[in-house]
């Protein structure tokens, strides 16, 4: 009897181990890693990230200026760092109402938390690219729509989430003042391994966008972790943001569940055929239409100083 429950348990043992595997152990590379996700993320056709080819967007004259809450622009709060195993994550304190709304978002969507992808000492790491360029590192703000009760809830509708994604590009003498705080945490071994956490405090949001948050793409698509659900509504911003050298290596200390240095945890772009639209019209023909302008301007005036 006692043998035969040993067997069982083996038996329950081998069997189980696939499950496990096939159900929530996912990473970056491997065997677990994204070429291998396919039962874990759905085969739709909107699966992000995608290379967004700015010549081919169009422009959406209803992709106007967003609304951001006055906690979003103008206060400070306290947030909580953490390591999942696959990222470090912020997530805000609860007083916190950082909402947003306009920029042609189909409703009022409020921050859940933000993280951040990024590659290594010699790679790139975001995870859209723009005319296919990979920037080195990008952090997702995920917002949950307010229609619904929680984030849980939106996740499996078409609006449920708006995540804003923005490009952090390396080596500028300036850093950033939010990934400034973050990394001095990083660096003091705050959240680097599996399932650790400290709180930062003093962080006001907007100071994670560029400076530029007018120009920008959007598509649905969506989550670009299993279980990659396409719930999403992306913005995309068109310029990044700009961090020290030492900002960016400060990421390449966090560990993932098996505690190895977590790098490149980023999912590779996926084919779209659906439209991606942007904010703006060609900056391009824009400029030349300017200089243009001017030229004929600057022709007038000669002429006109000629004959009188
Ligand atoms: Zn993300």
């Amino acid at each position: 009897m006692a043998l035969n429950v040993y067997r069982l348990s083996i038996l329950i043992f081998v069997i189980h181990i696939p499950l496990v595997s096939s159900s929530g152990d996912w990473s970056y590379t491997g065997e677990n890693g994204p070429n291998h996700w396919g039962s874990l993320c759905r085969s739709g056709s909107q699966q992000s990230p995608i290379n967004i080819d700015i010549g081919k967007s169009k422009h959406d004259q209803e992709l106007g200026q967003f609304i951001f809450s006055p906690d979003y622009f103008n206060y400070t709060f306290k947030y909580n760092l953490s390591n999942n195993g696959h990222s470090v994550m912020l997530t805000p304190d609860s007083s916190a109402q950082l909402t947003v709304s306009g920029g042609g978002l189909p409703g009022t969507y409020r921050l859940a938390q933000f993280h951040f992808h990024w590659g290594g000492p010699s790679s790139a790491g975001s995870e859209h690219t723009l005319n296919n360029k990979q920037y080195q590192a990008e952090v997702h703000l995920v917002h949950y729509n307010l229609n619904y009760d929680n984030i849980g809830s939106a996740a499996t509708s078409k609006d449920g989430l708006a995540v804003i994604g923005v490009f952090l590009e390396a080596g500028k003498s300036v850093g950033n003042v939010v990934i400034e705080k973050i990394a001095n945490r990083l660096s003091n071994s705050c959240a680097t391994v599996l399932s650790s956490n400290c709180t930062i405090d003093n962080m006001r949001l907007i100071d994670i966008l560029p400076f530029n948050h007018d120009n920008y793409f959007r598509y649905q698509g969506s989550l670009t972790t299993p279980p990659c659900s396409e719930s999403v509504v992306w913005t995309v911003f068109q310029k990044p943001i700009s961090v020290t050298k030492e900002q960016l290596q400060s990421f390449f200390r966090i560990q993932d569940s098996h505690s190895h240095e977590l790098h490149n945890n980023f999912r590779p772009v996926q084919k779209y055929k659906k439209p991606v639209t942007k904010s703006f019209s060609s900056e391009g023909s824009r400029h030349v239409l300017t200089i243009s302008v001017l030229a004929f301007s600057s022709l007038v005036a000669l002429y006109s100083a000629k004959l009188f």
